[in-house]
């Protein structure tokens, strides 16, 4: 929608995806409100498919605040794809994104923006440790971030979170990028630009539970991972080529021995060749299995959200029209 008098384009946009957030809603807007008074705002509410009426209470607030805009996917598609679909709706020329909790304290808006006052093209948060988060979901975090950097080159901290700043520029850009096998984090350390850095101290979740089970977060890591590095997909070659030369030197093996003339006739032989077969067999699979994956990925070409509601202006729900009939 253009830019008109009454919805003119905000300068911030803050995107919050929210899955069963509805009891921390309220509290973070009004922080926010405090924390953005010097500037020109919007806050893009993403309910990801809640089931404990989100989408209600910020249709609420967004009768109430012209600023806030609500969407609500047609289902629970994850963090990183209610987040997506946030930052695609955006308008704002800075983007923070954050989480819905308060754990990301909206206080520290003012410093985020204020790195970008003077230059920086991303703003990141790492949190201070501390004796807030279960000691399990700090060392799972520490040890994901020493291998991610290990495998894929792309370097990223403990305690960094999706709590960030982007400039436009930076934003348009990451948008381009393939959607699928979403991590926004690697993306946005794999980017590039000025970077600079802030730290916070985390806070409790205000109201309700924390969404991300080891499960998840395990699911999160795998997604990272595999998007960033195809070292994975190419261990059964290295597989393949350490078989091979076991595989060898028990040929030779059994050259020697029969020359020797004590090998049990036979038996030798056939275990290398056996062995050399698997070892070609796993450099085989490994082969194809990186190409395979390159497609897979590709053709796969599903939207990586679909928005079933939208509150506010642009975004009324369109009228259901049927043909006359006939
Ligand atoms: N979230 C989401 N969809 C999900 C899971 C989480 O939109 O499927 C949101 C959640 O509402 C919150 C943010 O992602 O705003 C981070 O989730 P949470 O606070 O549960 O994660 P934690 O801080 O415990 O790692
Ligand atoms: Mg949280």
């Amino acid at each position: 929608m253009p830019p008109t008098a009454e919805h003119p384009v905000p300068q911030i946009s803050v995107v919050v995806p929210a899955y069963n957030e509805r009891g921390n809603l309220d509290a973070l807007l009004a922080q926010i409100i405090d924390a953005l008074r010097d500037w020109r705002w919007e806050l893009v509410l993403v309910d990801d498919g809640s089931e404990d009426g989100t989408f209600a209470h910020i249709e609420a607030l967004a009768a109430r605040d012209s600023r806030v805009k609500g969407l609500s996917l047609s289902r629970n598609f994850g963090h990183q794809y209610a987040l997506l679909a946030g930052l695609d709706c955006a308008r704002g020329q800075a983007v923070i994104s954050m989480d819905a909790d308060l754990q990301h304290p909206p206080s520290l808006l003012p410093d985020l923006l204020q790195h970008w006052l003077d230059g920086a093209d991303i703003v990141l948060t790492r949190r201070i440790p501390a004796g807030r988060l279960p000691w399990w979901k700090v060392a799972t975090s520490n040890a994901f971030y020493a291998i991610f950097s290990r495998l894929t080159g792309v370097s990223m901290h403990e305690g960094e979170s999706d709590f960030r700043l982007l400039d436009r520029n930076v934003l348009d850009a990451l948008l381009t990028i393939d959607r699928t096998h979403l991590f926004l984090r690697g993306l946005v350390s794999w980017a590039g630009f000025r970077t600079a850095r802030v730290e916070y101290n985390v806070r409790d979740r205000l109201s309700g539970k924390s969404k991300y089970s080891l499960r998840r977060m395990f699911g999160l890591a795998m997604t990272g991972i595999t998007a960033f590095s195809s070292i994975p997909l190419r261990a059964g070659i290295g597989l393949g080529l350490a078989t091979s030369l076991l595989a060898f030197a028990e040929f030779i093996f059994a050259v020697w021995s029969h020359w020797r003339g004590y090998a049990v006739p036979g038996w030798v032989s056939l275990i290398a060749v056996i062995t050399l077969l698997f070892a070609l067999n796993f450099v085989l699979i490994g082969v194809i299995g990186v190409y395979v994956s390159r497609i897979f990925e590709k053709i796969q070409d599903r939207p990586p959200y679909l928005i079933a509601r939208r509150t506010n202006g642009d975004a009324t729900p369109r009228t259901r029209t049927r043909l006359p009939p006939a």
